[in-house]
């Protein structure tokens, strides 16, 4: 009688759990983006990052450590988060209106998100990136949107301004005609 194959070979009790931690630190590593080895580990380290010039540390974050090659990268997932602890922090750091107040203050004058970007003379869909909190407004931005929820009239000068540089480029324009 053979005994069933490997039974000779059963490791003891303790060696089974050594194997089982090696095999769960290999699951863990992913391939690194640099040199393609399956050698990136997470790790936690304090991040620097800087947004609208404004600097940032963020102390413990999440991120893939590469032990052939020494790369760092993050995930898109990972990205995605610090992007937000970023935002979270320079937020507070200059004490920005948060993406709610954004909306009370356009709801206010019942402006549309594309009626204030005509006001304030921004791109499209940046009051819907505001409202939406991925992206985060200047600090002049900040001001002028404190200062249309304070002094109401401002709305109504920001609406004559347009007004004007829009005549001034119409009579310009029928000039070249
Ligand atoms: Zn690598």
């Amino acid at each position: 009688m053979t005994p069933p194959h490997g039974a000779a070979f059963a490791p003891a009790p303790r060696f089974k759990v050594i194997v089982f931690q090696l095999i769960m630190m290999v699951k863990n590593n992913i391939v690194c983006e640099v040199c393609s080895s399956e050698s990136a580990g997470k790790v936690s380290e304090s991040f620097r990052a800087s947004y609208n010039q404004t600097l940032v540390v963020l102390p413990s974050v999440e991120m893939y450590s590469c032990s052939q090659c020494g790369e760092k990268f993050f995930t898109p997932e990972q990205a995605k988060h610090v992007g937000k602890a970023v935002r979270v922090v320079v937020r507070e750091q200059l004490g920005l209106l948060g993406p709610e107040r954004i909306v009370e203050i356009r709801r206010k004058y019942g402006l549309s998100q594309e009626r204030l970007e005509a006001l304030l003379s921004l791109g499209s869909k940046v009051v819907t990136r505001w409202e939406t909190g991925r992206v985060l407004q200047t600090k002049q931005a900040d001001d002028l949107l404190r200062l249309i929820d304070k002094v109401p009239g401002v709305i109504d000068v920001l609406r004559e301004i347009r007004e004007e540089s829009g005549h001034s480029r119409g009579s310009h324009r029928s000039a070249l005609v």
